[in-house]
């Protein structure tokens, strides 16, 4: 069985986290830094922010004050979309780094598939991981064929792709899934809660029951037994807690696919499908 700290090696071996701590809307300051302090100490090794939730400087700040070794931290931040093209690029990677104010960044990834300026902004990511600033760089809200075109034209292929996955998106997505698995890009699953929209599913509810866990953890313990990354978001220290609390149970192949019985491609964030 896993843990809370357990790590997959990515395609370029450096080793992450499954599992983190998600901080869109965590606000900066206190809140932030409080939030990001508490998981620490509950054992969560993974942060996940971007330039474009406004709190880099809070978990930079955590980061640098905790007693963990700074190497046992993961550090997740990302380019926003009006930062595409290769100058914007390495000026918004500089500007997420000074605000961390940390030595380096583990992943920095492309937010988003903006068209028409990807492969440029590609480049810059790859001068930016050559130059040993930032340990891995990946993607988010790739679909099938922003891979297929980024993996054509790319010297370092992305390590990770961040997209949304539930139970009730996961079949929607599985070519995307599919190409990630066949080209060795490590599947990040984000708003892994559907923000708490799916906890009436009766499924859930079920499951719930049967082992004693909250609709929260059923729902985590999916992605992590889809073989996904998970980074919840909470600023709340009990449900901190409670999201981490999933190391001791794991739902079957049945379970599974029960789950994603009612799946109708719900989502709860981007649709980044029609993105050419
Ligand atoms: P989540 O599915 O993680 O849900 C977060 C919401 O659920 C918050 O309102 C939180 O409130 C609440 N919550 C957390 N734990 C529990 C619990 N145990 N019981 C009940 N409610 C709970 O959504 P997010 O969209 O925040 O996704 C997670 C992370 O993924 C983000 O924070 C971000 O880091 C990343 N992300 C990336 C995107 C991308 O485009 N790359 C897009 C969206 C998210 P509270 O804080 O009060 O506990």
């Amino acid at each position: 069985m896993s843990d809370i700290k357990s790590r997959v090696k990515l395609n370029n071996e450096i080793e992450m986290p499954l599992f983190g701590l998600g901080v869109y809307l965590s606000e900066e300051g206190e809140q932030c830094i409080e939030a990001v302090d508490y998981a620490l100490n509950e054992g969560y090794r993974l942060i996940d922010t971007a330039s474009f939730y406004a709190n880099e400087k809070s978990v930079g700040k955590a980061v640098r004050q905790s007693s963990i070794l700074r190497e046992e931290v993961f550090v997740t931040t990302k380019l926003w979309n009006s930062d595409h093209g290769y100058d914007e690029a390495l000026f918004a990677f500089e500007k997420s780094l000074k605000k961390l104010d940390i030595d380096y960044i583990d992943l920095y990834l492309v937010h988003y598939p903006v068209p028409g300026i990807r492969p440029k902004t590609w480049k810059a990511m790859e001068r930016i991981y050559d130059e040993g600033m930032c340990k891995s760089i990946g993607v988010s809200n790739y679909m099938s064929n922003h891979l297929q075109e980024l993996l054509s034209v790319c010297n370092v292929p992305p390590v990770v792709n961040q997209i949304e996955l539930s139970p009730f998106s996961y079949r929607a997505r599985k070519a995307t899934i599919n190409t990630c698995l066949e080209n060795n890009i490590v599947v990040q699953n984000y708003s892994p809660l559907t923000r708490g929209r799916k906890f009436d599913d009766p499924v859930v509810q079920e499951l719930s029951i049967k082992y004693g866990k909250t609709p929260a953890q059923i729902l985590l313990r999916w992605g992590l037994d889809r073989g996904f990354s998970v980074i919840p978001k909470s600023s709340n220290p009990g449900r901190i807690s409670e999201n981490a609390s999933i190391f001791d149970f794991r739902l079957d192949t049945e379970e599974k696919k029960a789950l994603e019985k009612s799946d109708e491609g719900f989502l709860v964030c981007w649709d980044p499908g029609e993105t050419e």
